[in-house]
């Protein structure tokens, strides 16, 4: 249910905006938390704005230890970016603490609550051209870059053995295995398809978990509209959206946006004729990723940028089919057969960037 006017009111007199609250709307296109945007009058007749979000419950049970990660590594980032002479309050979000010092705070309904300082004259964009696509590989590279010596392993890990890809592929076997709705005969191509990368599931975790490529902090939600773009300058401004931000390997973050960003056809859509990773996009992210990123990246961990966008791409395939295996219980579908026309476009990627394989070596190579 919405939270009433007079409820959000009474959360805001827990905050110190140095002024008087005049306006509360709904904000944003979120769709994981409650996002408003509050108008705060000035003494001095000027108006300063603010974000107050309800943060998802459902979604996120340990709001202490989410929190604690957003704080800590804002904070970090805000002395980084004061340091380089850059703006703090525009770079990267800042909590407003409670009046009584709180990072979050819990309502009678049992509700949790947040205010961050609303980052003005900039955009969260929907859809891309080339161009945006690049400024927010910017970004999510200077997010890497600011947070490249932070201990990564001390933050929560939010949503445990999130990129486990080997763990996601034992969950696929055993969905083949049990095929509770009969549907494995189907999808025999697609599970032939997966079985065939078995021995590739491993190919970053292993890598991560000897030490080979660095334990990053990874944002995991490394969507176009989690980046804010300038508006008067036109260029990647702010990485937001730090609830799921933990330790992990930073190709996966990269993979993803690669995945959803360069394919040329929606995730679920049902004529893969259509659907192809697009190597313009794919070369304007990584050319933006790398300007941002590649300095702090040893060479392992650029070389192996393909296989993040590959990586991401297979397990997000194998999480969609697994779903359709065991009766759509996790991914929403608005129609039959959705999940299973969702595997099959990530497939379809795969199968194509494997096809430009090389082209995508050379392009990583270009811009490292
Ligand atoms: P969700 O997890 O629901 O996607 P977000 O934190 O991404 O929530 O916030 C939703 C939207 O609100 C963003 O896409 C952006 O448009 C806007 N937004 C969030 N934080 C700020 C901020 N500090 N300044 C300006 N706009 C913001
Ligand atoms: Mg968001
Ligand atoms: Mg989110």
């Amino acid at each position: 249910t919405q939270p009433t006017p007079e409820r959000i009111e009474s959360l805001l007199t827990r905050y110190d905006f140095n002024g008087a609250v005049c306006h509360i709307d709904a904000f944003g296109n979120g769709h994981i938390n409650d996002t408003f945007r509050i108008v705060v009058a000035m003494p001095d007749g000027t108006t300063s704005l603010w974000i107050l979000q309800r943060i998802n419950t459902v979604v996120f049970q340990d709001v202490a230890a989410l929190m604690n990660n957003i704080s800590s590594v804002t904070a970090f980032m805000q002395k980084k970016i004061a340091a380089r002479g850059g703006d703090p309050l525009r770079e990267t979000l800042t909590l407003l603490p409670s009046t009584d010092g709180h990072i979050f705070i819990t309502d009678e309904c049992g509700d949790s609550w947040r205010v961050y300082r609303f980052i003005e004259n900039a955009t969260s964009f929907q859809s891309a051209d080339s161009n945006i696509f690049y400024e927010s590989a910017r970004a999510f590279g200077n997010f890497l870059q600011l947070l490249s010596d932070y201990p990564a392993q001390t933050l929560t890990e939010i949503i445990p053995h999130f990129h486990d890809t080997p763990a996601r592929f034992r969950a696929f076997i055993r969905a083949v295995k049990e095929d509770k709705l009969g549907r494995a005969a189907s999808v025999r191509r697609e599970i032939e398809f997966l079985l065939d990368r078995e021995n590739e599931a491993a190919a970053l975790t292993a890598l991560l978990d000897e030490g080979k490529l660095p334990l990053r902090v990874t944002h995991n939600d490394t969507k176009l509209n989690n980046v804010l773009i300038d508006d008067r300058t036109g260029r990647g401004l702010c990485v937001i959206d730090l609830d799921t931000v933990m330790p992990g390997s930073a190709l996966y973050d990269y993979g993803d946006s690669i995945r959803f960003g360069a394919s040329t056809a929606a995730e679920d859509e049902p004529d893969l004729s259509r659907v192809e990773m697009s190597m313009d996009l794919f070369e304007a992210y990584t050319d933006g990723y790398l300007e941002t990123a590649g300095s702090a990246m040893p060479p392992l961990e650029k070389e192996l940028m393909p296989m993040g966008a590959k990586m991401m791409t297979l397990e997000c395939g194998m999480r969609f089919l697994t779903d359709y295996l065991e009766g759509d219980h996790y991914f929403k579908i608005h129609r039959e057969g959705q999940n299973l026309d969702r595997a099959r476009t990530q497939l379809k990627l795969v199968a194509d960037m494997e096809s430009k394989w090389s082209d995508m070596q050379h392009i990583v190579a270009r811009f490292s």
